[in-house]
């Protein structure tokens, strides 16, 4: 069921406000009711309201209602006054309604697309120029402190006139012997001999002993009835209608439910733990070989009867420098690049900022050799 709601308007001449929508000339100044939007006195725009908050809502009576037309009023096209639909002239000028072709809300339409418009033109002029100035800065400042950063790790520092003082080398041979060890666990690996055994703990199983019913809380939403909102249409005509609508209501509804659980119980395994004797190849010493020359030689290993060589051999290739301001140091580097240095020379070491490994110099600058510190 709907009902009828009263309208009121706002002189656009002379400002006046609240006047009754039946109303047809502005009170105060006289003006035929022109360019106006209708609204509700105690009910906001758009409002959607509960069954229990229309108490200021201004209902129509029977009679008043009859003084508003069904359909919505229409515009005089020559002096824009606004009529009801079932005047057939111009209450303020007398032209006929066939010469007019707007209603109120044609004319509502047209004056909400024109705000829009204005609105979005003074949004297009608004001022950006700002924010591109600060990126620029940004920019600046971010390439200056890549380029900074990357000239400062560049940087390399030359140390000249180093002079060799000694050139060392050292190889070295792991060697293995074949011995009997005694060991234990779950199974004697191939080639073991057996010493003792006895039954352990291995693990757990969790085995399904029973089932038990246990109580469980549930709830569900059930439908518990309908309640009444209304809206508020305008009817172009200085009055509103409250349509009536209706929505459900659900409550929370708790219930126990009987559910079966299985329970489970810890089952000891045992399994046989073996104690046995096994031969193996292990490490047992490294053979070594150096000198302080470039005659350099594999260390002759002197294998027992139960030995053998191993796996990984290792070299180092040496020299130390000497200078008056830095001291001693010493480097290590690849064969080839050591057996062309020899005690007495004078050598130029170049290091990075960054901490990368450094290399050997010529006169030119050219990179020689790669170093590392020892
Ligand atoms: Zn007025
Ligand atoms: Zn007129």
């Amino acid at each position: 069921m709907s009902r009828m709601v009263m309208g009121y308007w706002d002189c656009p001449v002379c400002g006046n406000k609240g006047i009754a929508g039946n109303v047809m000339n502005c009170p105060a100044c006289g003006r035929a009711r022109g360019d106006v939007k209708f609204y509700m006195k105690g009910v906001a725009e758009n409002a959607v309201l509960e069954a229990d908050q229309t108490g200021n809502v201004e209902y129509l009576s029977e009679e008043q209602a009859k003084d508003f037309d069904a359909e919505a009023d229409w515009y005089c096209s020559f002096c824009n006054s606004l009529n009801k639909n079932r005047a057939a002239f111009c209450s303020n000028c007398g032209a006929t309604r066939e010469q007019s072709e707007s209603n109120y809300f044609d004319q509502l339409k047209k004056r909400q697309e024109q705000e829009a418009a204005e609105a979005a033109a003074q949004n297009a002029s608004a001022p950006r120029a700002k924010a591109g100035r600060n990126r620029i800065w940004l920019w600046l400042v971010l390439i200056a402190l890549v380029v900074g950063v990357f000239t400062y790790t560049n940087g390399n520092t030359t140390k000249g006139d180093l002079l060799v003082t000694d050139i060392s080398w050292s190889r070295e041979i792991p060697v293995e012997d074949y011995r009997e060890y005694q060991e234990e666990g779950w199974a004697i690996p191939q080639g073991g001999a057996q010493i003792s055994k006895s039954t352990k703990l291995h693990h757990y199983d969790q085995v399904l002993d029973h089932y038990e019913d246990v109580e469980v809380q549930r709830s569900r939403q059930v439908l518990d009835g309908y309640e009444t909102y209304y809206t508020y249409t305008d009817r172009g005509n200085g009055s509103f209608e409250q349509v009536e609508h209706s929505r459900p209501v659900y409550k929370t509804e708790y219930y126990t439910e009987t559910e079966s659980r299985p329970v489970y119980r810890s089952v000891p395994r045992y399994a046989t733990w073996y104690v046995y004797s096994i031969w193996r190849w292990k490490y047992a010493r490294t053979a070594t070989a150096s000198g302080t020359d470039h005659e350099t030689a594999w260390p002759d290993t002197a294998l027992q009867e139960n030995e053998r060589e191993s796996t990984p051999r290792t070299e180092e290739y040496s020299f130390t420098v000497e200078s008056e301001k830095d001291g001693r140091s010493t480097w290590t580097l690849a064969e080839a690049d050591w057996r062309n240095i020899n005690p007495g020379d004078k050598l130029n070491i170049t290091t990075k900022r960054t901490g990368a490994d450094p290399w050997i110099t010529d006169s030119d600058g050219n990179q020689v050799a790669q170093i590392r510190r020892k």
